[in-house]
């Protein structure tokens, strides 16, 4: 039964029950939607060698706070071999409850490695859309994995036709790696707003939020189409915060309950096998791995990290470039305890490729035009939190094929890692490969390519403004990845081509442009 044939459905029992001829019986039926709950699509995620996280939540007016009763909702779950679902391979039932949005998380066991399932959900007589997922290879497999990795959607700024292409790649599994959402008011250059305009930090205001990112059809195809990895950035909570404010201070309490809430409707909306929050605390951080391939290090830039450093009036101050708090030991931007387990995981991996999916810029990039003078001022990225790079740094010049992804800048880049960036003659011993937004500041204005490493920035070996998402095709002896841009965000289609395409050797580090 599709949508249309169950509204129509629900319309002749709704239509008997006005004739009077359910009667009596009406207060015994199970739950049935006047109106199709499954507004937000599903999605799956975190996939392992035999199982998935399955998503969906119940919403069917998923614009004013989901529409939802108080009383929880049985939702069954179906996994098959095909697409016709008639393959059954796994299934259960599900109690979606009011505390969580009506939210499902299933985490689904049992399945074969690296094979891919259709899964679809049920409740109240409606049936949700079909999604296809995919298992993780077993540990002793060593085929070629194709992702994509993307970040910053901003939905007032521009259509998801980056999501519409993305949907339509061959692809194993997606990254989504920060500004999911963005919270407040619509900004910049507005190409379609948001229907709920006023803003307070609550948590119906980050629910309402989600699902209308949700809504878009674009975005739900991109889910319904592949198993997603998802971290956050600063936008799942507000614009560059960091950790909570220190305990003495009065601003920390309102802090501390606006990430309560952002965290929780995070975890509401996204398809993540993590355990459910707490307050304001929720771990993110995580590793997955790809066969005997590649393992992936999935961070969290956010939660742990030490005040942003206010206002870096030092610069001049200093010989180096940095301001002195950025360099200070005892900042950190990983916290303590996330710090020695990605060393630790590093240190441990026999994959020969190690990836560390993250949030924000990882590498240097001196902003001072003046030749002789430096100034390193990305005081929310990497630039910010020196110590803790230096020792992610020192550990790569003992791992396989480090390569770190990013998103957060809104454009392109592509840069070789240093031990010692102030050494331009150092080796390179990893490679960043930092992608654009799927939306957020809309299309460029004046549209750049550039191949040519500046002479104050000779680690950067490509940058590019269009909004998109990376293609990445890894094998044993190489990793492939295509810039893919799309030609405009500010109509609900476009076309799809790629930028530039960059290859990393096995052994070799740093990417060469193909
Ligand atoms: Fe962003
Ligand atoms: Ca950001």
């Amino acid at each position: 039964m599709d949508r249309r044939d169950f509204l129509g459905a629900t319309a002749r029992l709704a239509a008997l029950a006005a004739l009077g001829q359910l009667g009596a019986c009406t207060q015994s039926q199970p739950l049935k939607f006047d109106r199709d709950p499954f507004t937000l699509g599903v999605a799956s995620g975190d996939p392992l060698p035999d199982g998935v996280v399955l998503w969906t939540r119940l919403a069917p007016d998923p614009l004013a706070g989901g529409g939802m009763a108080m009383a929880p909702v049985d939702v069954d779950w179906l996994v098959a071999r095909d697409e016709a679902m008639t393959d059954v391979v796994r299934s259960g039932t599900y109690g979606a409850t009011a505390d969580l949005a009506h939210s499902v998380h299933v985490e689904v066991s049992g399945l074969e490695p690296d094979r891919v399932y259709w899964y679809r959900f049920r409740a109240g007589g409606a049936e949700s859309p079909v999604g296809r997922t995919r298992t993780a290879p077993a540990v002793t497999a060593f085929q070629a994995f194709r992702f994509a990795f993307a970040s910053c959607q901003n939905y007032a700024q521009g259509y998801y036709t980056a999501h519409a292409n993305l949907a339509r790649e061959d692809l194993q599994a997606v990254f989504f790696l920060g500004d999911y959402i963005y919270e407040g008011t619509a900004r910049g250059d507005i190409v379609r707003d948001y229907s709920k305009r006023g803003w307070s930090f609550t948590l119906a205001d980050y629910r309402d939020r989600y699902a209308q990112y949700k809504t878009d059809r674009d975005l739900q195809a991109a889910h319904a189409a592949f198993p997603w990895i998802v971290t956050w950035d600063d936008h799942e909570v507000e614009n560059n915060y960091a950790g909570g404010i220190s305990e003495d201070d009065p601003r920390n309490k309102a802090a501390l309950a606006e990430r309560s809430a952002g965290y929780q409707a995070f975890y509401e909306h996204m398809p993540v096998r993590t355990p459910r929050p707490q307050g304001p605390d929720l771990k993110l951080y995580r590793s997955l791995s790809y066969g005997g391939l590649a393992t992936f290090f999935v961070l969290d830039t956010r939660q742990y990290r030490s005040p942003e450093i206010a206002l870096c009036k030092e610069l001049d101050q200093t010989p180096s470039g940095y301001c002195p708090a950025s360099v200070d030991p005892t900042r950190t931007m990983l916290g303590l305890g996330q710090r020695a387990w990605l060393l630790k995981g590093l240190g441990d991996s026999v994959t020969p490729w190690n990836f560390v999916a993250q949030s924000v810029r990882f590498a240097q990039q001196d902003s001072s035009p003046e030749l002789g003078k430096h100034v390193f001022d990305g005081v929310d990225n990497w630039m910010g939190y020196v110590v803790d790079r230096q020792m992610i740094l020192d550990r790569f010049t003992t791992t396989k094929n480090p390569v770190v992804l990013s998103g957060d800048s809104h454009v392109n880049f592509v840069y070789d890692l240093k031990r010692d960036f102030a050494d331009p003659a150092a080796p390179t011993i990893g490679t960043e490969l930092l992608g654009t937004s799927i939306s957020s500041d809309g299309d460029p204005f004046v549209e750049q390519t550039q191949f040519t490493p500046p002479s104050k920035n000779p680690q950067l070996r490509f940058f590019d403004n269009h909004r998109g998402y990376v293609r990445c095709a890894l094998e044993p002896t190489r990793l492939i990845a295509d810039f893919r841009a799309v030609s405009t965000v500010r109509k609900p289609s476009a076309t799809v081509s790629t930028t530039a395409t960059f290859v990393v050797d096995d052994g070799k580090p740093g990417a060469r442009r193909a």
